[in-house]
Formats: C-alpha cells, structure tokens, sequence
C-alpha cells in the first residue's frame, strides 16, 4: 500500500502545528515545532504572503497528514462525504475517525499514525473478534475493535498503552484496557474534534 515515507517532522514544520506522527517524541522538547517552528527548506524563514488559493491547500494537506493519506485516498473520503446528507465537512471529518488505524490510535494502542497502521497491516487487530488487515476499515458505532491476544505483550503496544494512560481517551470512544479492548460508544459530534481543523476551507478547495 502506498504511503509517505519522507520524514514526518517536516510536516508539522510545513503546517506550522504539531501533527503528532512520531509518538512519544512528540511530547517531548526533542520536537522539531519546539526548536524550528518555521517551514522547511532555504526560504523557510522568509516571509510570505498566503493566497486564499494556498490558504485552502493548507488545510486540505494538513487534515491529509494527519491522517496519514495520500491525495487520492483523501479525495475519495471527500466524495463519500459529499455524498453523504448532511454536512460534508463533518461528514469527511467523521468519516476519517472511523478508519480502524485512527481508531487504534485514539484507544492508545498505538503511538502514531504510522504504527497504527502498521499494526493493523501485520494481523495484530481484530474487529469483533476477526482480524482485520485493512486500515481503512471503517468502524460502526459499538463494533469491538482489539488487540489479538498474541500480540497484547508486543513492546510497542505496552509502551503505547503506558503513554496513552497519560494521554486519555477520547469521549466517544469506550476503552477496557485490562482486556485490550474498546470502541466506538457514538460517532464523534464536530464540537468532540479539538484539532484545530477549519474543514470548511477544505470543502472550499474542492469545490473551486
Ligand atoms: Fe510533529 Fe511529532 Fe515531529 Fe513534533 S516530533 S514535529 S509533533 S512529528
């Protein structure tokens, strides 16, 4: 499955905001947003003037990496969306928190984007007690969503967990962590999603 596999720091330096894809690190003044809070490369430093056009793009390939998607797979969220009744920035905001991977990440199972995936990718999640290999997936409100028995004493799961304790959990989503085991009590509601997101800028670029 294609992913990006350049290096994760340069995106949040690139939006300017802490996009948590590298785990722990991230909480810690090891942070690249903490010592360099300014885009990469030569000019970075420079000042710039934003168009609406760049405005909108920000906030497309922002939500984009936060998720951890490529182009095509975002737009295809943003036409199911778009589908969908109601409101489509919610809607692709919602949709994008029912990915299994995302899901794995918010139950603290995993510490990044990147090992949520990775993790559902190599078997060790199930879904109502069957693996399930596919990060897309998308959870209904109360399907189980749990760590494969073999793999709850995996060190990165434990050092996940460990962190995510720290962290807590998110409001829609029910964890039972002595038996590696939640999910997802209700979709998310617009005002439960803290990111600082202005989908409606999204929605704007692709309708241009
Ligand atoms: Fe982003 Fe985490 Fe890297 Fe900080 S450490 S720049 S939050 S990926």
């Amino acid at each position: 499955m294609a992913r990006n596999l350049g290096p994760v720091c340069r995106l949040c330096r690139r939006e300017g905001l802490k996009l948590f894809l590298k785990g722990e690190r991230c909480y810690t003044d090891k942070c690249a947003i903490e010592r360099r809070n300014y885009p990469p490369g030569a000019h970075g430093q420079s000042r710039t003037r934003f168009s609406e056009f760049s405005i909108r793009l920000r906030e497309k390939q922002k939500v984009k990496r936060i998720y951890g998607l490529l182009e095509k797979q975002f737009a295809r969220y943003f036409e199911l969306a778009e589908r969908m009744p109601g409101i489509t920035g919610e809607n692709l905001l919602v949709l994008l928190e029912r990915r299994l991977d995302t899901v794995v990440l918010r139950l603290g199972f995993a510490t990044s984007p990147a090992q949520a995936r990775q993790l559902v990718r190599h078997g060790h999640v199930q879904v109502d007690g069957k693996t399930v290999t596919i990060p897309s997936f998308l959870l209904d409100v109360n399907q189980t969503v749990s760590i494969n028995e073999k793999s709850r004493q995996k060190k990165v799961v434990l050092d996940a967990i460990e962190l995510a304790q720290r962290r807590g959990v998110p409001s829609w989503i029910s964890l039972d962590r002595e038996q590696f085991r939640g999910s997802l009590k209700a979709l998310p509601a617009r005002a439960d999603l803290t990111m600082p997101i202005s989908e409606k800028l999204i929605v704007e670029h692709y309708s241009r």
